[in-house]
């Protein structure tokens, strides 16, 4: 098939997709800072109807999931193939900004009509995902209706509540899902031939680099652990320096040589971070008696986070040791990294490349992506973030760019229909 000559006539309509994003962003709730729209508000509902009419203007037939997400499908011309699906989210964080996920929504709407104004019918059906509250939610947990799609919110996260006694099942219930058919609608893997996402990078990468389109390598895997230095609360005038045991300057020593650990050179890239920390007993007359610390490594080789966590253990109990501290180091959380098929990512940089200047580079925060990951290859496409900011009033993509990551995308989908078993391939 000639996808060449049928990519170049998918152009997405600049204007069009600039209208569509002020319109979705537009829907906020008012007593909230920024473009706020929390998942499973009234504002969230009223962007959802106008989501859903967009849908079926484009020739999509809009139906809503057991896990409330809300689905658009356009059939293809073989009925045996899975589908390809295009997701993202339209919730944001509070005090959130008009681009983050919205903008993946609707690139999928945009290929929709386009595929429909240029004649041209896909192989495989076409889902349009728009993914119930991504973001972290009421419930202390994000990726509510990817998990759901996937068969991953166990019992457990369905009846956690909110702060008004509202159950996560009831939430899922009102936004038009239906709970108890989430066993039964749980897709299985090879359910999709491919999942593919459009996002603002949220990252200053492609701004600094000049690239105007980012294919990520992978979701990175994250792993968090917990430090407790212990050394002995005394007087800070009396106590003499030879005879101190100043948890916090510990810490100071140990906290430098984390940051040194992460910025040497591995296998693959990674970003530590110390970003939470508790001084005892924090009075300005007393040495420091205990210092509790989380860190966290994020890498897509998840080797390289135990090879430095394994160095950092070794380093601070020679610190420690030195100066007499007692140290505890306790493992918290890790999630795996989710990685990208090599034949998806070489198609979608070849979708990429030949509509603008493009980069690869990992992604470093979770999406909607982590969670399909259990049934299908996922791909995703990057647009830069202005300033690298995002989750902020301020975050901002120029519409140009947004509009150039949706005609790679086309392509994508367009190339993908054209492979024999996409992801699949040696
Ligand atoms: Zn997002």
């Amino acid at each position: 098939m000639d996808v060449g000559n049928r990519a170049t006539r998918l152009k997405p309509d600049t204007d069009r997709l600039r209208s569509d994003i002020e319109a979705l962003s537009g829907f906020v709730d008012e007593t909230k800072p920024g473009w706020t729209r929390r998942p499973f508000t009234v504002w969230y509902d009223r962007s959802r109807n106008w989501l859903a009419e967009r849908m079926r203007e484009a020739g999509l037939t809009v139906h809503v999931d057991a896990a409330s997400n809300l689905i658009g499908l356009l059939p293809g011309s073989d009925p045996s193939l899975p589908p390809i699906m295009i997701g993202s989210h339209t919730d944001t964080v509070t005090g959130g900004g008009r681009f983050d996920g919205i903008i993946g929504v609707l690139a999928g709407i945009e290929i929709a009509r386009l595929l429909k104004e240029n004649g041209i019918a896909l192989r495989h059906p076409l889902e349009v995902v728009d993914f119930t509250a991504e973001e972290p939610s009421e419930y202390g947990i994000s990726t509510v209706g990817s998990r759901g799609m996937v068969g991953n919110l166990p019992d457990e996260m369905l009846e956690r509540t909110d702060a008004s006694g509202l159950t996560l099942r009831e939430a899922i219930a009102r936004q038009g899902g239906s709970p108890e058919k989430l066993a039964v609608q749980a897709r299985k893997p090879g359910s999709a031939a491919v999942y593919l996402e459009l996002h603002i990078e949220q990252g200053p990468v492609l701004e600094q680099t000049g690239h105007k389109l980012g294919v990520v390598l992978g979701i990175v895997g994250i792993h968090r652990y917990r430090t407790t230095i212990a050394g002995e609360p005394n007087h800070a005038g009396t106590t003499p320096m030879s005879m101190r045991r100043d948890a916090l300057a510990g810490f100071c020593e140990i906290g430098l040589a984390f940051e040194r650990l992460c910025k040497q050179t591995y296998a693959a890239d990674v970003v530590g971070t110390i970003g939470k920390l508790t001084n005892e007993p924090n009075a300005s007359n007393v040495v420091p008696g205990a210092v509790i610390f989380d860190m966290e490594i994020r890498s897509l080789d998840t080797s390289v986070c135990e090879e430095i966590y394994r160095a950092f253990a070794e380093e601070a109990s020679q610190i420690a040791a030195a100066r007499g501290l007692d140290l505890r180091l306790e493992p918290l959380s890790k999630s795996e990294a989710i990685p990208v098929e090599p034949k998806v990512k070489e198609r979608i940089y070849e979708a990429c490349a030949s509509v603008a200047p493009t980069a690869m580079l990992p992604s470093g925060a979770g999406h909607d992506a982590n969670q399909i990951a259990r049934i299908a290859p996922i791909g995703m496409i990057f647009v830069p973030s202005r300033g690298g900011r995002s989750h902020c009033p301020e975050e901002w993509t120029d519409f140009e760019d947004v509009a150039a990551g949706v005609e790679a995308l086309a392509r994508a989908v367009l190339s993908f229909d054209d492979a024999p078993a996409p992801g699949g391939e040696a």
